[in-house]
């Protein structure tokens, strides 16, 4: 596998479908490895998503786009295992073939935004994802509750989940491999892929919300409609 494994300190991982790749994702990523004392982060595309539409831009381009975001950021490592699987991308069995790898003792630290964990009841064994890895949470605009009314205002199935598990401390996260829910705050940034996607489709310009790379490369391959 392509994450770094030179040092043993908590990895994070960011699955997403990455549709395009843009600077919310980089940011969270960045400022995750810095809140966190991560090792690093790797960044997962999606392959056959299984929670949502068909993305538009193939995994073989969306990976493309995920490696030229993270070129030049030896914090960021990019991971095609779920790309290159026939299967559909369940995060369990992305985590289970990442623990093959990396042992079980690694930390290793989900990071979702918000959405993406009030989504989780509805992702394939989620109950068995905090016994392989921990998980990191980032506020998202739009997105709520925030950390600071956790755990009581969780819809009742995260609430329980969340139970006697949420750290606040990051360096808790390298006393186990797994099983703590961590929140922490990032810069908000009010920028989706959908948002970008719309922008190209009414002919206006997403540049800065996205590296000028992968800008370059969805014009190049026209891969949304209007670009
Ligand atoms: P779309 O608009 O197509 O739904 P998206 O921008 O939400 O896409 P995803 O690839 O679905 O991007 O997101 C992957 C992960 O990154 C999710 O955990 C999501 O919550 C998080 N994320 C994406 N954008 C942001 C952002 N601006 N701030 C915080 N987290 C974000």
């Amino acid at each position: 596998m392509s994450a770094s494994s030179t040092d043993n300190g908590p990895l994070g991982l960011l699955g997403g479908t990455f549709d395009p790749v843009h600077v919310g994702h980089l940011r969270l990523a960045e400022e995750a490895c810095e809140a966190l004392q991560l090792a690093g982060v790797c960044l997962i595309p999606a392959g056959t998503p299984p929670h949502r539409p068909v993305p538009l831009a193939s995994g073989a381009e969306r990976l493309a786009m995920v490696r030229l975001a993270c070129a030049g950021n030896p914090r960021l490592t990019v991971e095609a295992f779920e790309v290159c699987s026939p299967d559909k991308s369940y995060m369990v069995h992305t985590l289970l073939h990442l623990r093959e790898g990396l042992g079980p003792k690694r930390p290793l630290v989900l990071i979702l935004g918000t959405d993406a964990f009030l989504g989780l009841p509805g992702w394939h064994r989620w109950r068995e994802l905090l016994g392989l890895a921990h998980i990191a949470v980032a506020n998202r605009p739009g997105s709520t509750p925030g950390a600071r009314s956790w755990p009581d205002a969780l819809p009742a199935e995260l609430a329980e989940l969340a139970d006697g598990r949420i750290e606040s401390d990051p360096a808790g996260l390298r006393r186990s491999p797994a099983g703590r829910i961590v929140p922490f705050e990032m810069t908000p940034l009010a920028i989706s892929a959908s948002l970008i996607r719309d922008q190209l489709r009414c002919g206006r310009s997403p540049r800065y919300l996205l590296p000028d790379s992968v800008l370059d490369y969805i014009r190049r391959h026209h891969l949304y409609p209007g670009a």
